[in-house]
């Protein structure tokens, strides 16, 4: 349903009317309306009247959430032949991924290093109506894989700081990915560069044979602030947080009082069931859900944001910590709390997102599968205050009106 008024000036652009609104930041989780103006959020409050708004959305019966922010992502999109996930064709170009299931705000996580963020610059978050943001790799040349990850001479925590402060608005992090050595030095650069320029790191952890100690990692080398992406992954080199008893490790829950953040990152090998139903059972949530996005992850188990947190509402986690896991907490871990929340001002980045019931199938990244009730759709999407994605045309007046 929609209505307008032709040619009148009027006090907002979009009202939505009826839907039930998830804000953590502000504490709502009630049905309000949400009234736009000039790309910021003018109003949210019961019984805006319809007249006001030159467009009315009907919500009646959905969620209407801040812009999902994905802080694990890969999308410096590019021609480079085997360059993995940097400049290359692995990496996904925004915004045919975002808006559809309600991403406003996507970050790529160590494409590029301090060498070739221009590149990514100019050619990704300069051409994307997604808002892309940073973490610099702490590999000058990114995250261009095999023997090139390796180079600890390529790893400039100076450089990196260098670069990150000049776009602060863009570089929100630093990454660490794949090393396989049994060496912390590329951890310890990884933390210097973000010490230099103020920002979290991100720390793709593992591969080491002996193995690396991630209690010492969480306890001694990390910072508080700082995340742990791959939380409920079992892979080669690292022990999983979910002991082979099924229970959490005690150090993992005390890693997370101490501040260091345990982020989904589901990609193509790093969610299991056997770790995250365990985990959720004794209280073990994430900080984040994200989705580790390319080519080898978005058509298996991963699919996109919103089939991850679908699973996590059918491991019991309540709707509004899921929503706040993709809103909220994300926008406060990269330390942009412009995002994440509908408080009058601020960018007019949400979503609208139907919590369907039926039977549902969720697959991990091992191919096993867990039964489930709910699944999430996202019905719209608004980005600046403009409706980017429209699944059922709630936005839209009918043909022949
Ligand atoms: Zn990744």
């Amino acid at each position: 349903m929609f209505c307008s008024s032709l040619g009148m000036a009027q006090e907002y652009d979009i009202i939505i009317k009826g839907g039930h609104v998830l804000d953590a930041k502000n504490n709502i989780n009630q049905v309000l309306d949400v009234a736009i103006k000039d790309g910021t959020i003018a109003k949210v409050e019961s019984n805006i009247a319809a007249n006001k708004a030159n467009k009315v959305i009907q919500a009646k019966g959905l969620f209407v959430c801040p812009g999902l922010i994905d802080i694990h992502s890969h999308n410096f999109h590019g021609t480079e032949p085997d360059a993995y996930l940097s400049n290359s064709f692995t990496a996904l170009a925004p915004d045919g991924f975002s808006f559809r299931s309600g991403v406003t705000t996507i970050v790529d996580v160590g494409g590029a290093g301090w060498k070739n963020f221009r590149t990514f610059k100019e050619q990704t978050i300069d051409r994307s109506k997604t808002r892309v943001l940073s973490f610099l790799n702490i590999i000058g040349s990114g995250m261009k894989g095999g023997v090139i990850e390796q180079n600890i001479d390529d790893m400039d925590p100076k450089l990196t700081a260098l670069v990150a402060k000049q776009y602060p608005k863009l570089i929100v992090g630093v990454k660490l990915a794949h090393y396989s050595g049994f060496d912390w030095t590329p951890t310890e650069r990884a933390v210097e560069a973000g010490r230099l320029a103020n920002i979290p790191v991100m720390i793709d952890f593992g591969g080491s044979n002996p193995e690396l100690s991630i209690e010492t990692l969480f306890m001694e080398k990390l910072r508080p602030g700082d995340i742990f992406t791959h939380a409920y992954a079992h892979v080669k080199g690292r022990i999983p947080i979910v002991d082979d008893k099924g229970k959490v490790r005690d150090f993992a829950f005390k890693a997370q009082e101490r501040g260091i953040i345990f982020d989904v990152g589901h990609g193509g090998g790093s969610f299991l069931f056997e770790q995250a139903i365990p985990a959720m059972k004794q209280g073990f949530k994430p900080n984040s859900i994200s989705t580790d996005l390319h080519t080898g992850s978005m058509n298996g188990g991963m699919k996109d944001i919103i089939n991850i947190m679908s699973k996590f509402i059918n491991m019991n986690m309540p709707l509004d910590e899921v929503v706040a896991s993709t809103t909220w907490n994300p926008a406060k871990i990269i330390k942009r709390e412009d995002l994440g929340h509908l408080t009058e001002g601020a960018v007019a980045d949400l979503t609208i997102l139907n919590l369907r019931k039926g039977t549902f199938g969720f697959i991990d990244t091992k191919g096993k599968k867990m039964k489930g009730d709910q699944k999430l759709e996202c019905e719209l999407t608004i980005r600046d205050g403009k409706i980017v994605y429209d699944l059922n045309g709630i936005s839209a007046p009918l043909w022949n009106e």
